[in-house]
């Protein structure tokens, strides 16, 4: 099954989509964690997404399709993923529908994430993730504070702020979301396969209460 998490920085699809990788033991891709991990260890491929991302800008399609189709062929995803942050282009959900064609597989499910603009700048500057790669915790200080300050329950290791969760990043990155992205939602929602669900403590809901929601639906 191949599920998409789409939606805005801080709407929390990298919550969302662990939650259903442990929920329903398909295995989570996010395009910015393996940006991360590249931008970490000085490939070739890091170090030119760096530029990108630290303007809040999205790294060009060729790089970041290549990146995913390599990703898709790897033998711990043959039977599905869940897609955290990828697509974010028209360009990336078709080259999607092809790669996947080729398996004889489609997107099942695009989960779409909302959250009111003033609440996404709160909770992304407040936002700490775990250091540790394998890991990748996500908590926020003030919503889900971790049971010690600084470090991961999960792991024990520390936890950091990412280097685009600043207020000037995230502004650029709601604009490029809303131009970019945002006309997926219609493209999704035209194969027919989209939920839209609100992420927002106005309604006292948080990744935690979608995920489940999701998994219900998905039953
Ligand atoms: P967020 O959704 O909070 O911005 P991500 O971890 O999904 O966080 O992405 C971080 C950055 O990585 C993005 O701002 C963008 O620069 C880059 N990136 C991630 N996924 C893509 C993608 N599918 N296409 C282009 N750039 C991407
Ligand atoms: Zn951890």
């Amino acid at each position: 099954m191949i599920i998409i998490v789409l939606g805005a920085p801080g709407t929390g699809k990298g919550t969302v989509a662990g939650l259903l990788q442990e929920k329903l033991g398909i295995k989570q891709v996010s395009t910015g964690d393996i940006f991360r991990k590249n931008i970490k260890e000085r490939t070739e491929v890091g170090i030119l997404a760096e530029k990108y991302i630290t303007k809040g800008n999205l790294v060009p399609d060729d790089i970041t399709i290549k990146i995913v189709e390599e990703r898709l062929n790897e033998p711990d995803v043959i039977n599905g993923a869940i897609l955290d942050g990828f697509p974010r282009t028209i360009k990336q959900a078709e080259e999607l529908d092809k790669i996947l064609a080729v398996k004889g597989q489609k997107v099942d499910k695009v989960i779409n994430l909302t959250t009111p603009d003033e609440e996404i700048i709160e909770r992304i500057v407040n936002r700490r993730v775990c250091s540790n790669q394998e890991c990748k915790a996500i908590y926020n200080i003030l919503l889900n504070p971790p049971k010690i300050e600084g470090i991961c329950d999960k792991c024990g290791s520390e936890l950091v702020t990412r280097k685009d969760d600043t207020e000037e990043t995230v502004k650029a990155r709601l604009e490029t979301y809303f131009i970019e992205t945002n006309p997926l939602v219609e493209y999704y929602k035209n194969q027919g396969n989209l939920i839209t669900e609100l992420v927002s403590k106005s309604v006292n809901k948080l990744g935690k209460d979608v995920a489940n929601e999701v998994v219900q639906i998905l039953k």
